[in-house]
């Protein structure tokens, strides 16, 4: 028997459920207030997951405090030997990513097949990271003067605040965690309080893996209060955070204050175009599978298809028939495609957008919250579509995070291109064309942060810089090497050895 199965007999046999602590300079403890909050499963609000501890700013202080501690011997630690530790966490993670993803799925309602590919991403992002221990590359680079060396290298800044969302409660901690410790950050970790028990198994095998006490600090709580109290700590020296918009220009605002680096992944209203000559066929599974996959709640979900006219009716036809077919239930169900909304205040917010979209576009699909059968206990939404909506609409502009596709028609290419970027968002775009031509244009004047040709909105690899333009961040990204430029600063040195002073700029001159 699995230990979610164990679990979830011991709830149905009405035992209190598990509680959990946090995890500060190497020790689980409990909050100073001794507060709990519950998770529940999205599918079955009934499934009490567990209690977690309210964290407050207290619990935050002392957890940085310990990674402040901890850094000195961090920051001196080898790389490569980082490194070891990191892949040893892969590993571990590898060794138990069915049961990882069958928590996440019970916590956050992503079907199992999605879940063990945000397990996979976790376990990528470490090896690649690990192998970071043994690059970190910088530049040697030949001095203007002679019998003189120069070179940069990368430093760590010092404690990371990580601050994460609940739709990829394993992939994006990873993302932000690897990256801060191969390069010698210590990290004090706030998962979000729809995931605390996703984020608490990670640390526990973070813990397995060898990191050194207080390197990776836990602690969970309300973003209010424990996400503020990190970010507005003097001792924090930067701030990852993946969110909504409006909460991370709040961050970006009291960070800001301090002068604090803050690395901002924000929300998306990410479009496939869909052009006369595509294969139609191909586009509808692409959309699909952007647009419903984790139920509309992926960053890069798509949310809105641009489609030449000329192939309107025949796209349309072949999506509204797919998406109707498509099976709503809990994610641990393998026959099932789309999981639960996170809670029932999503239910609540996609129902909004749709009722706003009925008086802009027409409902072609869907509409409803779902709650016939078993789906009555959880946060279900058909999967809905809206025809005839127009670029500036507010369902064609705002993050809706569910699964409410905009069909947008447009005259040409150039028509899609407008449409495509008028947004305030650039994480993801997509084009479906079989003209070489057209792909180019597409590819060199879509302003987002990823492109796809002929597939759809989702499916960024981790050794690939990851993030948006405009409002979807502040320029920083995740993944790839381009992640190490969060988390360390630069050092440029010169070794002069020629015995005597040499002055750049100044004795070099010929003129
Ligand atoms: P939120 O902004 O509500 O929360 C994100 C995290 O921030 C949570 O841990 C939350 O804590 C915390 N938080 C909330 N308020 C504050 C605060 N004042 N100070 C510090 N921390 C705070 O986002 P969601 O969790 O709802 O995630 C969905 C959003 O994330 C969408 O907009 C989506 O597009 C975006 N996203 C972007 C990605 C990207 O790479 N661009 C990737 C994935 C998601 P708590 O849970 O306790 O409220």
């Amino acid at each position: 028997m699995t230990d979610l199965e164990t679990e979830r007999r011991a709830a149905a046999a009405g035992e209190p459920p598990p509680d959990f602590r946090l995890f500060i300079a190497g020790e689980w403890v409990d909050g100073v207030t001794g507060a709990t909050f519950e998770s529940v499963n999205p599918a079955d609000q009934r499934d009490v997951i567990g209690r977690f501890q309210a964290g407050t700013a207290a619990d935050a202080g002392m957890a940085v405090k310990a990674a402040e501690m901890a850094f000195p011997g961090w920051r001196a630690t080898p790389a490569p030997k980082r490194g070891e530790i990191l892949y040893r966490f892969g590993e571990l993670m590898a060794r138990h990513k069915e049961r990882l993803a069958r928590a996440m799925t019970r916590e956050m309602g992503k079907v199992l097949a999605e879940a063990r590919g945000d397990v996979q991403e976790g376990i990528d992002i470490a090896f690649l990271m690990a192998g970071e221990g043994r690059r970190m590359f910088g530049d040697t680079v030949p001095s203007e003067l002679p019998d003189k060396w120069a070179m940069s290298i990368r430093q760590p800044i010092g404690v990371a605040g990580i601050i994460t969302p609940w739709n990829f409660p394993i992939a994006i901690p990873c993302w932000k965690m690897m990256p801060a410790l191969v390069t010698g950050n210590t990290v004090v970790f706030k998962p979000a309080s729809d995931t605390p028990h996703c984020g608490t198994l990670l640390v526990e095998l973070m813990a397995e893996a060898g990191f050194p006490p207080g390197t990776v600090n836990l602690v969970t709580g309300g973003g209010t209060e424990v996400g503020d109290a990190i970010v507005e700590s003097p001792d924090v020296a930067v701030i990852s955070f993946t969110g909504h918009s409006s909460t991370g220009k709040r961050i970006a605002e009291r960070a800001g204050r301090r002068l604090k680096r803050v690395s901002l992944e924000l929300g998306g209203k990410n479009g496939v175009v869909v052009l006369r000559d595509a294969d139609l066929d191909l586009a509808t599974d692409g959309i699909l599978w952007s647009a419903f996959g984790t139920t509309g709640q992926r960053c890069t979900a798509c949310s809105r298809v641009i489609v030449e006219r000329a192939v309107m009716g025949p796209l349309l036809e072949r999506l509204e028939a797919r998406a109707r077919a498509l099976r709503l239930g809990s994610g641990l169900d393998e026959t099932v495609d789309v999981g639960p909304l996170i809670n029932p205040g999503a239910v609540e917010k996609v129902a909004g957008y749709v009722e706003l979209g009925r008086g802009e576009g027409e409902l072609v699909l869907g509409g409803a919250a779902a709650t016939h059968g078993d789906l009555a206990h959880g946060s279900f939404f058909e999967p809905t579509i809206f025809a005839g909506v127009k670029p500036m609409d507010r369902i064609g502009q705002e993050e809706i995070f569910g699964p409410v596709l905009s069909i947008i028609p447009v005259d040409d290419l150039d028509a899609a291109i407008t449409a495509l970027n008028q947004t305030r968002y650039g994480l993801s775009a997509s084009i479906f064309t079989r003209d070489v031509n057209t792909a180019f244009r597409a590819m060199r004047d879509f302003e987002t942060g990823i492109v796809y040709v002929n597939a759809g909105t989702t499916g960024a690899e981790t050794h690939l810089p990851f993030g948006g333009w405009k409002e979807t961040g502040n320029g920083h990204r995740e993944a790839g090497h381009a992640a190490l430029d969060t988390y360390t600063e630069w050092k440029s040195i010169y070794v002069d050895f020629s015995g005597h002073l040499q002055r750049a700029q100044i004795d070099n001159q010929d003129t």
